[in-house]
């Protein structure tokens, strides 16, 4: 049974961050005191109008734009019906066939610089259920249930991917990469804790060369990528042993319990005709202006797989470069700024390297830290012409990260100029004869050796020697090369 695929299919619901619901002028919200964000509106008073929000249509086309989904001219709601308590109307405003963005396609980057091309079936606007949490576990054995409206009426944009992914792998590189391309539209905050961005996978099986699509289940209520990533495994594995068995896999919704790594039925999945769904008379249709479209399709930023391309091609990146770079339009505004001053790929490396480095001990970004990108490309700037060493440089930066000075003001208040190659010559002689063993050794060949001597001119010279410098002194020194 080792010839058969898995076929992946997901479904992303996504959050808008805009002021105010969907429907309504309450300002959806997370974490604040419960059913202290609603209204007539949201909690289903009778008589009550929705009214669209136009900025969560205009992020729901500015995704769209960037899915390169057909925009539809007009797109129409649908109600939902489904009777669940997290749904005071009984159904949910969403859209149904005619959505607001139809066919697209999103071309991820695997690691190996591959490409992996996933549909995209449609993307479509609606409203969020409010939030049940269920006392003394989960729903099946729960004592008892409480709900927050908060969340109810939060504008969602629902993406559905064809069935194109085939590995547990890809839907996570997938879905990481399309977040990081919503976070970069600056449409949702997309965190999978707080439930602002979630995923379903839609997982079956079939013998590898079969067109016909098996029996899917869906993988509900993953809120972290890895999890997501190893739920879609096990479920894999489940429906390969099924078949392999002789056995039959039902339509179903699954759930994946990170902690045993089990697989558990939650309810037989419902057909769509189940919640007979019907056009919103309450609502016109959304039309939007084709000149408007055509304004934000020119007003799009640049997105982060193009660019991290363009940052290998062109700035001379590698490849891991690119993808830490482009983690979030902050860093990669502030590289940006960097490169456009001093050599890219060098801004790069103090960037992801030691910048990073040194401000995670502050729990700092480099952009809200003291260090601005002309301090980085100044400090590049002064490894280049030979003012300061490598091990003086990152000194060097811990200073502007306490100050916020100019790398130059703290080399000179520091006294952490490279040192004069006599003075630096002089020293190593010194420490040569000093050590008369460790010279021995080298002589030896025992090059590990070279390691004590670095050491010693490092302390003597308080880091302002450039190891290589001293290398070269020491074999000079010791051995008259
Ligand atoms: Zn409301």
């Amino acid at each position: 049974m080792s010839d058969l695929e898995p076929v992946i299919g997901v479904e992303i619901h996504v959050q808008l961050s805009t002021r105010t619901k969907m429907f309504c002028g309450c300002a959806p919200s997370f974490g604040d005191a419960p059913n202290t964000h609603t209204c007539p509106v949201c909690l289903a008073h009778p008589g009550v109008l929705p009214v669209v929000n136009g900025e969560a249509v205009r992020r729901a086309l500015i995704i769209g734009l960037a899915l390169g989904c057909e925009i539809a001219p007009r797109s129409i709601f649908h109600r939902k019906n489904y009777f669940y308590p997290d749904l005071p109307k009984a159904y949910q405003i969403s859209q149904f066939d005619i959505p607001i963005c139809g066919r697209g396609e999103f071309t991820a980057i695997r690691e190996d610089g591959s490409e992996l091309k996933v549909g995209i079936t449609r993307a479509h606007l609606e409203e969020d259920a409010a939030k049940l949490t269920h006392g003394g576990g989960r729903r099946a054995g729960a004592d008892g249930s409480v709900v927050d409206f908060n969340r109810g009426g939060t504008p969602l944009v629902e993406i559905v991917t064809e069935p194109d992914l085939r590995s547990a792998a890809d839907t996570a590189i997938f879905l990481r990469q399309l977040r990081q391309t919503l976070l970069f539209l600056g449409v949702s905050d997309c965190s999978m804790e707080e439930g602002s961005m979630r995923a379903d996978a839609n997982v079956s099986v079939r013998p590898v060369g079969s067109q016909t699509l098996g029996v899917k289940t869906e993988l509900k209520n993953m809120n972290s990528f890895r999890f997501l990533e190893r739920g879609v495994e096990a479920e894999i594995a489940r429906q390969r042993e099924i078949i392999a068995s002789g056995g039959h896999v039902q339509q179903e919704t699954v759930h994946y319990e990170p902690d045993t790594g089990h697989i558990t039925s939650l309810r037989s999945k419902e057909e769509s005709h189940d919640y007979r769904y019907f056009p919103e008379p309450d609502l016109v249709p959304v039309a939007p202006d084709p000149a408007w479209v055509e304004r934000l399709r020119s007003e799009q930023p640049e997105l982060p797989i193009p660019l991290r391309r363009r940052l290998v091609v062109e700035m001379g990146l590698t490849q891991e470069d690119a993808e830490v770079i482009t983690g979030s339009p902050e860093l990669v505004a502030y590289f940006m700024e960097a490169a456009g001053l001093a050599d890219p790929k060098s801004c790069a490396n103090w960037i992801r390297g030691e910048l990073r480095a040194q401000l995670r001990e502050l729990g700092q970004e480099p952009w809200e830290s003291n260090v601005t990108p002309a301090h980085v490309a100044a400090l590049v700037g002064l490894l280049a012409d030979g003012t300061v060493s490598v091990p003086a440089a990152k000194e060097v930066l811990a200073g502007v990260i306490e100050t916020g000075d100019d790398p130059a003001t703290v080399v000179e208040a520091r006294g952490l100029g490279q040192m004069d190659a006599g003075d630096l010559s002089a020293i190593i002689g010194e420490i040569v004869n000093a050590n008369p063993d460790q010279a021995q050794q080298l002589r030896d060949g025992k090059d590990k050796v070279m390691g004590f001597f670095v050491g010693q001119a490092m302390k003597r010279t308080g880091g302002r020697a450039e190891p290589q410098a001293v290398q070269a002194l020491v074999r000079a020194a010791v051995l008259g090369e």
